[in-house]
This record gives C-alpha cells, structure tokens and sequence, in this order.
C-alpha cells in the first residue's frame, strides 16, 4: 500500500512536471518562433496624419488657390473626393488599398481613438529619429538638427551584433545627409548612405550613372536629395546584399511643406506610394524576404493643424507631437486602422522592431521603450 501510494504519488509528480515543461517549452516557442527574419523600417519626414488618414486638406489646398476656382486646380481634380477614405485612397492607393487591408494595419487615427505621440518635446527631426533609433528621448542632449554624433548606439548597431551581420547587411539609405550622424554611435559601424553622398556599393553601370547624377540634378535643399535616388539606392542594395534591417529615410514630404508647396507635399505622398509598391513587389519576388519579412513605417515628428502652421512643426506648434506608425508582419494578424486602443509612443519602435527579429531590446538600452504589445498578443 505505500509502496502504491509512493508509486501513485511519483507518477503524479511525473506529469506534473512534464505539463510545467511542456507549458514552459509553448512559452519560449511563442516567443522565439515568430517568421520575421528581416526588417525593413521606412520612415517618411513630417508626414502628417492629416493627409495619411484624410487625404488632400481642402482647407489647405483653398488657402493656396489664389486664382479662379479651387475645383479647377489640378490638386483637386487628382485628389479630391467627398470622404477621407476616398481621399487617403487617391492620394496613398497602394498603401491604403493593398497594404492596410491585407497584410498590415495603421495607429494613430485619432478620430478612431487611437494615437500615437513622440516623447521627446522638441517635434522636430533629429530628436524624433533619434528616439526611433535608440528607443529613448533625451532632451537634454539630442536638442538640435546640428551634425553632431549620436551619443547612443541604435537599434541598428545592436541588431548587427546580436545577429552577427556583416556591414552591407545593416543599412539606412536616407534622403537627409545627417542621418549620418544620427544612425549611429560609432562611425562606419553599419553602411549609412545619406544626402547627396554618392552610393559606392553600386554593383550596375546604371546606378553607379545615377550616384553620380544625384550631384548634377541637386534638389532645391542643401542637406537633402531627392527621394528618387536614395530610394533607387535601398532598392538596387535590397538586390545585391540582401540586408536583413534596412532602414529607408524618405524626406520629400517635410521639405516641400516647409516651402509651403503644397502640390508638391502631396505628389511627394503619391510617390511614396508607389515606392511603397515596387518595394513591397520586389520583397515578393524574392525568396529570402517573402513571408520572412516585417515592415514598421513611421514619421519623425508631426506638423501643425491649421492652414497657418501645416508648413512647419517643433515645440511651439501645437499638435506636432502626434505621428503615426503601420505595421505589416507575417507574425501580426492585425488589419486596417486600429480603434479605441492605448496610445502607442515613437520610444517604442526599437524595441518593436528587436521584437520581430526575436532579440531583447533591453539588453541595448533598459530604459527604451516597450514592444508595441498589442502586436504580439494573440
Ligand atoms: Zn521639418
């Protein structure tokens, strides 16, 4: 009999810890299984959340028609339409008809409740990528656009080490050339191609044409280039080095706003779009990224609300500290525009990212913020 019970009471120990294991095991497979083996962030500049969830901004566009009927200008004959969600779909039609309702989905409708915020203060650009980047604010410090280096290591330097990538593997192609600066802590640590700094790598005839063309077609700004070459660029080095976290800065969209051009601002959108589609196509023709691959895209900093401050954003500009962030993931099921949700923050993308790639982001920086959680609950 106690011979029996000890035997009774064993076995029962026995698949006691067989269930506590197996649980364990379930739990450390949910997390380390996710699909996602690259990741590809896109950050588009002062892009607002106005034009993204509504389209072309009449007031805007009725503020900037000086001659004749604003029905009459090419802006509304292209863009306009009698609800935002037509609207958004002229102006982003790949992003809101393809991307959004198939493979991803978008915070930061606030009509919708749901926001998404920087943490720094200071709304303008070199705070807002460097909080994306290193996954923390620091006002103290990061308070100018000024070519200084980031005195902390990014998301992209951690990656690099922890997946144990060569250079060409970690990458950030930005229109703005102080995404030098910014990218990284310690200089030549991942490749940077920036501004209008010719792209070396170039493997083809026509690309290493077009670096040298950048320079002889300069844009209307010291410090940026058209988004055409740097996107041609992350395109042509998505081809030949297959990076697994890539980060592709476009700048159009707040560069043109600050001038005011307003037809310019949206075109910039509409291209954006299009970009979004041929990098989106060429991911799905290639094996090492279909299904293997998770998106983030989101902005630096917001603009002002009105038809005054549209043009310009930084801490005197009310509403500049609202942005949003899309997320499309073999590993998130989420659809279209979240509703009535927490308020997700910009420190949070670092770590999002980490997250997708099954690294710790903590390990970089404890005090970064958190994977965005409602992406990974199921
Ligand atoms: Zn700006």
């Amino acid at each position: 009999m106690k011979n029996h019970f000890d035997n009774h009471a064993m076995n029962k120990l026995r698949s006691h810890l067989f269930l506590l294991s197996l649980t364990l095991l379930l739990t450390c497979a949910s997390f380390a299984q996710t699909k996602t083996e690259n990741v590809i962030l896109i950050t588009l500049d002062g892009a607002r959340t106005q034009e993204v969830f509504g389209g072309l901004d009449l007031d805007i566009l009725k503020d900037k028609t000086r001659r004749g009927k604003v029905e009459d200008t090419a802006l509304y004959k292209k863009y306009w339409a009698p609800t935002p969600e037509e609207r958004r779909m002229k102006l982003l039609p790949f992003f809101w008809g393809t991307l959004m309702k198939e493979h991803g989905s978008v915070a930061g409708n606030r009509s919708l409740n749901s926001a998404v915020m920087t943490t720094n203060k200071m709304w303008f650009s070199y705070p807002g990528y460097s909080e994306i980047l290193t996954g923390q604010a620091h006002d103290d410090v990061i308070n100018s656009n000024d070519k200084t280096r980031n005195p902390y290591p990014s998301v992209l330097e951690f990656a690099k080490r922890k997946l144990k990538l060569n250079k060409n593997q970690v990458a950030l192609f930005g229109s703005w050339d102080v995404f030098n600066w910014i990218g990284e802590h310690e200089e030549g640590a991942v490749t940077i191609n920036a501004g209008h700094e010719p792209y070396e790598l170039a493997a083809s005839a026509e690309l290493k044409a077009l670096s040298k063309l950048q320079n002889e077609r300069l844009s209307p700004w010291d410090s940026v280039r058209f988004d055409y070459f740097t996107f041609r660029f992350a395109m042509e080095h998505i081809k030949t080095y297959q990076p697994r976290v890539l980060h592709l800065a476009l700048g159009e969209t707040d560069d043109w706003a600050h001038g005011g051009d307003y037809a310019h601002t949206l075109n910039s959108f509409h291209q954006n779009d299009q970009q979004f589609k041929e990098l989106w196509e060429t991911l799905q023709s290639t094996p090492k990224y279909k299904g293997k691959t998770s998106i983030i895209i989101t902005i630096d900093h917001g603009r002002g609300n009105t038809i005054k401050d549209w043009t310009d954003h930084g801490e005197k500009v009310p509403e500049a500290q609202y942005i949003w962030m899309a997320f499309i993931s073999p590993d998130v099921s989420l659809r279209g525009e979240w509703k009535n949700t927490e308020t997700i923050y910009q420190n949070q993308v670092a770590a999002t990212l980490c997250r997708f790639l099954n690294l710790d982001y903590s390990e970089n920086n404890p005090q970064a913020g958190k994977p965005v959680a409602r992406l990974f609950s199921k």
